[in-house]
C-alpha cells in the first residue's frame, strides 16, 4: 500500500506553499466528469481529493462538466453525476458546463491566430500522425504552418460557419514540431464535428479539444489547482501554454496524482459502457459495477467509500489497491449500525416433533450484541423452522459440530436440538428432518446443564417471509490480459448467484436500501431493483469475514 504518512499529504503541501507564498489567496478547485458514463470508483477519490482539500482551506469546489465532445455526451449522464456526487456528500460550490464557455473558447483561439501562435491546417488526421515524429524522431511542419493571420482568421470563421466537413480542417497551436515533449508539436485546438450537442445544440459545429478547453475552463472559473490524473503530466507544458498565450488573468497550476486502480476491476467509462451495451451486466447500477451507483445498489454507503478514498492517500506512483480493502471499510461502517438477523439462504425444513402443534411462542433477539442501544426484538419459535441446508450432515465429516443424526446443537436465541429422523424423498434427497427439543435449554435462561459444540441459525417456518438472495462474487477474475486478449475474455461466469430462502417474520417492514447483517451471511442490502411489495431481494455487500489488514 500508498506511503500514507506522505502521500496524502503531497498536494495539501503544495496548497500551503501557495498560500503562504501569496500565489493564491483562497484555494478553489474543481471536479470535472465528461459525461459520457457513470461515476466509478475511481472518481470517487478525485471527488473526496478536490472537495476534502478545499474544505481544510476553506476554499471553494466546483463541479463542472466538461463537455466538450458531443457524440459521445447525454443529459442521463449528466443527471446521474449530479446524483453520485451529492450521494457521496458533497455540495459543489459552482455547477459549470465547459459548452457554457463556447463562445469565450473561440474568441481566445481568434486571439492565438492573431498573435501568430495558431494556423488552420488541412492535412488529414492521419497526416497530422505521421508528420508529428516518434519519441527518436523530430516532427515535419505542416505545409500549412505558415498561412497568413488574415487567411487563418477567414479559415477558421468558416470552419465555425460549417463550411467544411468533419476533419477537413484544424486549428493548430503554433509551438515546435521538434520539441521533445511531443504533445508541443503544434497539437490540435480546435476540430469540426457536425453534431448535436447536449447542451448547445446545433449552435456549432467546430470542438475545443480538451488540452485546449480544460485550462481555459480552469482560468474562467479561478481555480487554482487543478489536479488530474498522471498521464496529463506531459500535457503539463501545454496546460501552461494556453494559459499564458490566451493571455488569462488567472493563472491555474496543474498538479497530477495516480489514478486509482483496484484489483479485479475495470475502472474505465469506456469499458464499464461495453458490458453494459453488452448485456454483461443488467445496467450501469448493477452491483458488481465499480460504478458509484453499483456501489450504492450493492449497499455500500457514503461514509464507507469516503473513508477508503482518504485510507489509499493520494501519491504519484501507480499502484493497484486490493478490492478487499473497499470491503474492509463497509464492514467497519455496518458493525454498529446494521440489524443482526437471521436469513436461511438455502432452507432445510426441520420438525420439532416434542414441540406442541400450532403454539407459537415469542423469543427475544438483540438487534446488535455489540451496539446494545439497538435494543431487542421478538422472535417466534415453533415445531416448524427452517435451517440451512448445509447446516445439516447425514454423515458429516470428522469435526464437522453442526446437525447430524443423533447430534445436538443450539438453536441461536432459542433452544438445543436434537436429531432423531431424516426424511427423503424417492430421489433420496433430504427433504425433511425431525428433531426433539429441551425446553430447560431456552436461551437467556443461564441453563449450564450441558454443553454443544455447534450454533447454528434458523427462521420460523410459518411466519416466514420469502426472500431471494443475490449472491456475488468479483466481475473480472484478472485485471491482466495477455496479448491478444480484451478484458471481455476475463469476466467471471460465476460473478452472480441468485438463491431463494427466508427470513425472519419482521422483515415485512423492510425497505429498499436498508441493510442488515445476517448471522454466519454476511451484510445485505434491500435491492431497490427488484424488491416489490410481493417480495423482498437482498444483495449481498460484503460476507464477515476477511483477511484483509490495514
Ligand atoms: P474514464 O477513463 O473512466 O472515463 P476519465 O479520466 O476520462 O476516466 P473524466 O470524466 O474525465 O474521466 O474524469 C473526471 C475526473 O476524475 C478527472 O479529473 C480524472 O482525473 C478523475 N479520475 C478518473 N478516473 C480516475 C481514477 N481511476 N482515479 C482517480 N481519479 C480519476
Ligand atoms: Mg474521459
Amino acid at each position: 500500500m500508498e506511503n500514507k504518512q506522505s502521500s496524502s499529504n503531497f498536494i495539501k503541501n503544495i496548497v500551503i506553499d501557495d498560500l503562504e507564498s501569496g500565489k493564491y489567496e483562497k484555494v478553489i478547485t474543481r471536479f470535472p466528469p465528461e459525461p459520457n458514463g457513470y461515476l466509478h470508483i475511481g472518481h470517487a477519490k478525485s471527488i473526496v481529493l478536490n472537495f476534502e482539500l478545499a474544505d481544510e482551506f476553506k476554499g471553494k469546489t466546483n463541479l463542472r462538466f466538461d463537455d466538450t465532445n458531443p457524440v459521445k455526451e447525454d443529459q442521463e449522464f449528466v443527471d446521474s453525476i449530479k446524483e453520485d456526487v451529492a450521494w457521496l456528500g458533497y455540495e459543489w460550490d459552482g455547477l459549470f458546463f465547459a459548452s457554457d464557455y463556447f463562445e469565450e473558447m473561440y474568441n481566445r483561439a481568434v486571439l492565438l491566430i492573431k498573435k501568430g501562435k495558431a494556423y488552420v491546417d488541412d492535412l488529414s488526421a492521419e497526416e497530422i500522425r505521421s508528420y508529428r515524429g516518434t519519441l527518436t524522431e523530430k516532427g515535419k511542419e505542416s505545409p500549412y504552418r505558415n498561412r497568413s493571420v488574415e487567411e487563418n482568421l477567414d479559415l477558421f470563421e468558416r470552419m465555425r460557419n460549417g463550411e467544411f466537413k468533419d476533419g477537413e480542417k484544424v486549428l493548430r497551436a503554433k509551438i515546435d514540431m521538434s520539441s521533445p515533449n511531443i504533445t508541443m508539436r503544434d497539437p490540435v485546438l480546435y476540430r469540426i464535428a457536425h453534431a448535436t450537442h447536449h447542451n448547445t445544440g446545433d449552435k456549432w459545429c467546430i470542438y475545443p479539444m480538451y488540452d485546449f478547453a480544460h485550462p481555459l475552463e480552469d482560468a474562467v472559473e479561478d481555480v487554482t489547482h487543478s489536479i488530474c490524473t498522471l498521464e496529463f503530466e506531459d500535457h503539463r507544458p501545454l496546460y501552461n501554454w494556453v494559459i499564458e498565450e490566451c493571455e488569462m488573468e488567472s493563472k491555474p497550476k496543474q498538479i497530477e496524482f495516480a489514478r486509482l486502480n483496484l484489483t479485479n476491476t475495470v475502472m474505465s467509462k469506456r469499458k464499464l459502457k461495453q458490458l453494459v451495451d453488452e448485456a454483461v451486466v443488467d445496467g450501469w447500477d448493477d452491483p458488481r459495477m465499480p460504478t458509484i451507483s453499483g456501489l450504492r445498489r450493492k449497499g455500500y454507503t457514503p461514509d464507507a467509500i469516503r473513508n477508503f478514498c482518504k485510507e489509499i492517500g493520494v501519491a504519484r506512483s501507480y499502484s493497484v489497491v486490493d478490492a478487499q480493502m473497499l470491503e474492509h471499510f463497509i464492514r467497519e461502517d455496518l458493525k454498529l449500525k446494521a440489524l443482526r438477523t437471521m436469513g436461511i439462504l438455502r432452507p432445510l425444513k426441520v420438525i420439532i416433533t416434542n414441540y406442541p402443534e400450532d403454539q407459537v411462542e415469542m423469543l427475544e433477539a438483540e438487534n446488535n450484541p455489540e451496539n446494545l442501544e439497538m435494543g431487542h426484538r421478538q422472535i417466534p419459535f415453533s415445531r416448524e423452522i427452517y435451517i440451512e441446508q448445509d447446516d445439516f450432515m447425514e454423515e458429516p465429516p470428522k469435526g464437522y459440530h453442526r446437525l447430524f443424526p443423533g447430534n445436538e446443537v443450539r438453536l441461536k436465541h432459542a433452544y438445543f436440538i436434537k436429531c432423531n429422523e431424516v426424511i427423503k424423498n424417492d430421489q433420496g434427497e433430504v427433504t425433511e428432518i425431525h428433531c426433539t427439543y429441551d425446553p430447560e435449554t431456552k436461551s437467556g435462561t443461564g441453563f449450564t446443564g450441558r454443553k454443544v459444540k455447534g450454533t447454528i441459525h434458523w427462521v420460523e417456518a410459518t411466519n416466514a417471509v420469502p426472500a431471494e438472495f443475490r449472491l456475488y462474487e468479483p466481475l473480472i477474475l484478472n485485471e491482466d490480459q495477455e496479448e491478444g486478449e480484451t478484458f471481455l475474455d476475463h469476466i467471471n461466469p460465476n460473478s452472480l448467484e441468485i438463491v431463494q430462502g427466508y427470513v425472519e417474520a419482521n422483515m415485512t417492514e423492510a425497505k429498499p436500501q436498508d441493510k442488515y447483517q445476517f448471522f454466519r451471511h454476511g451484510y445485505f442490502n434491500v435491492d431497490p431493483k427488484y424488491t416489490t411489495k410481493d417480495k423482498l431481494v437482498f444483495n449481498r455487500i460484503v460476507s464477515l469475514k476477511s483477511s484483509f489488514k490495514i
